[in-house]
Parts: structure tokens; sequence; C-alpha cells
């Protein structure tokens, strides 16, 4: 049975998931009686996908198709997004993640993931982990090789060093460039001189290789702000197995030691084999005090779609996040300051993803191609 929009009914899906996990849930009551969802969300193309698929980040598009080009080699499903997620890890262009992903307010690099193995219902991760360039090849070792869900800081560099990965520098020249035009940026309240501050020289001025003086040019007076991004990355195979994994360079500029929602089991990234994963990308603090991932996977048992369930979630961010004033844009007290955004995928291999505001994207592989496309929202960007 279809739904007059065109997507499974919602009584026929909940049917399905309870046949197939055995969960013997009903419907939550507050859940079908919902609103009507905007369009963005009752149209939105996942609903009806069937089958194998593979879920990311905007970033991700890569790792979409790398991992379904594992799948279809036989790879196990955290094998298959872990790889995947590795290419961007390794791009020092992509400065959300791995190798050139922005620092914390030390200059320093550190990278936190987790991976959620459906199958078994294990996860690994490791948060704040410094000069190991795949957090997330690391989180799956912490899954497959030890007892524990999350290693941290100096334990999580020490046990991938014991597993063999390469230490290196992390930082690369595009990144130490940005952190230190942050910190020029502040140089009022600090003392970190920016352009406008310094005088110039009466002279020629030394060049020397190599050093920041060498450069003897500005510091790029741009304003420089907070920046967001981190790859999320789930997968299913035609037959239900599902796995899931999230990897991040973290909020730019962090206090240093901050761990966000991507090695959080539950917040950043969540996988139950019966029903689907989510995860999520932006302010994570926001993921995690709504245990956003665990929440949407939560709501597609009772019935709803993915994309249905990662804009109910958004909109328990919204209201959870107002109550703070520090949270409220200065400009419209009724929407948040800051940006984040859900993706999850359903055990049948539909899927969907969610934003604050438009204009948001993700990634697909829908076992024939990977393509960018639009996620629902609940505020029209100004
Ligand atoms: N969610 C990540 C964190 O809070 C950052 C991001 O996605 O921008 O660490």
């Amino acid at each position: 049975m279809k739904g007059t929009n065109g997507s499974i009914g919602r009584r026929k899906f909940i049917g399905s998931v309870t046949a197939v996990a055995g969960l013997g849930m009903t419907p939550s009551l507050s859940l079908l009686g919902q609103p009507a969802q905007p369009d963005s969300a009752r149209m939105a193309p996942g609903n009806n996908h069937k089958g194998a698929c593979c879920i990311a980040s905007a970033n991700g598009l890569r790792a979409t198709s790398r991992a379904m080009e594992l799948l279809s080699q036989g790879y196990d499903t955290a094998d298959c997004i872990v790889q995947g997620v590795r290419i961007m890890e390794d791009d020092p262009s992509d400065n959300t993640v791995g190798y050139g992903g922005l620092p914390n307010e030390d200059g320093i690099v550190e990278l936190d993931a987790s991976v959620m193995h459906g199958p078994t219902h294990k996860s690994g991760a490791v948060a704040g982990i410094r000069n190991i360039k795949n957090p997330a090849r690391v989180a799956l070792e912490v899954l497959r090789r030890t007892n524990h869900c999350l290693l941290v800081g100096e334990g999580a560099l020490k046990f991938a060093v014991r597993m063999g990965f390469k230490e290196e520098n992390l930082l690369t020249e595009a990144s130490r460039r940005d952190w230190l035009a942050w910190r020029a940026s502040m140089s009022r309240i600090d003392d970190w001189l920016n352009d406008e501050q310094r005088d110039a020289p009466s002279g020629k001025v030394w060049l020397e290789p190599g050093l920041e003086s060498g450069r003897g040019a500005s510091l790029n007076p741009r304003p420089v702000p907070y920046h967001t991004g981190t790859v999320h990355c789930s997968i299913v195979t035609g037959k239900g197995d599902i796995s899931s994994c999230t990897s991040t360079s973290g909020l730019s500029w962090k206090i240093p030691g901050r761990v966000g929602d991507s090695p959080i089991i539950g917040a950043g990234n969540y996988c139950d084999n019966d029903i689907g994963a989510a995860g999520a990308t932006g302010r994570g603090e926001s993921a995690i005090v709504t245990c956003g991932a665990f929440d949407i996977v939560q709501r597609m048992a009772k019935g709803l779609s993915p994309t249905e369930a990662c804009l109910e979630v958004i909109d328990s961010v919204v209201k959870h996040c107002l109550k703070e004033k520090r949270h409220r844009d200065p400009k419209d007290p009724s929407r948040p300051d800051f940006d984040l955004k859900f993706y999850a995928l359903r055990k049948d291999g539909a899927f969907g993803g969610a934003t604050l505001f438009s204009g948001g994207t993700f990634a697909v592989h829908d076992g024939h191609t990977a393509k960018i496309i639009p996620a629902a929202y609940r505020f029209e960007k100004k």
C-alpha cells in the first residue's frame, strides 16, 4: 500500500519494522498526531527507496561510491564506510576532517571518530586523537580488537601506534594560516597583532624562508568564523545489514580536549540493525544534549520516514536550544544561530536528511549512481 504522498503508508511501515525486528512496539500517539510535515519531508525522494544504499554528508559523495564499490566486492559494511570516509580523511582540501582538519585554539589538530556495526551492535570510537590522520580506521580497530567503546587523547594515540598506524603532522599549511588569521582576528583582546595594529617597518624586512616572518606580508585580515564540518556515512545492504561512521576534526579553534558528538554513540552516530542508522554534522553540542542520532533511529522504529524522523529531532534541537539566549539569532530570536544536519538510513533502504536551514544537501548512492540531493529543513534561510 502506498501512502497518499507516494511514500510507504506509515501503518504498513510500522508493520514491516515490527515484523522484521520483532520489536512489538506500538506507534506513539503523540508522533502519529504530529501536524503534517512540510512538503520537503513528505516529498523527499529517499522515502521510497528500497534496497542497498549508502548516504553521507555532502562532502562524502566519493565516500558513498567507494563504500558501494567495496560492498559489491563482499566487504563487511563497517569496512566499506570506513574506507569511504578515509578518502575525506586523507584529502588535505577537506579542512573538516583528518589530514588538513582545522586545529584547536592551540593550533593542534585533534580528531574524533566513531564506527557502529549493526550486525553485532558493537561500536568503537576515538576522541581528541592527535597525529593520526584516519581516526575512523582507529575507531574500527577499537571496535574489533578491544572490549571498549571509546579511547581518548594519549591513550587513543598509543593504541593506534600499537595497531601499526603512522604518526604524522596533520596541520597543513592552509589550516595553519587559517589558524593564525583567527588568532590575529582576536587581537583587540589578546596579545596577537593583526595587520591594523602593526606599524609598517621602516626598512626592508628580512624574509626567512619557512618562518611566518619570512612572508613579510599580512595575515589576510579577513573575518575568520568558527568552522563546522564533518563526514558522516551510513550503509545498508540488500539484506538489511547496516553500519555507520562519523569522522571529524570538530569545531575549529575548539578548547583543547573538547570532544564533539561524532565519537559519541547516540549523538553524532548510531545504528540499530533492526531499524536503521543516523548521524549528525554541525554544532555537536546540540546533537549531544538531544541524543540526536539515537532519537532519530527510535522515531524511525515508530514509523516515521527517515526524513520525518530527522526533522522531528531538528525540532527538538530548536525547542531546547532556544532556552538559552546565546543560541538565539539576534535578528530573529525564534531561530537558532547555528546549523545542524541529520542524516538517516532505514533498514529497507529508505533514506533522508534534514537541516535547520534551507540550502542543505547530502550525498546518496542509491545502488546505481552517487548524487547530491537537497535536505529537508525547518527554516527558510534569510
Ligand atoms: N559535529 C562536529 C562536532 O561538533 C563538527 C561539525 O560537524 O562541524 O565536533
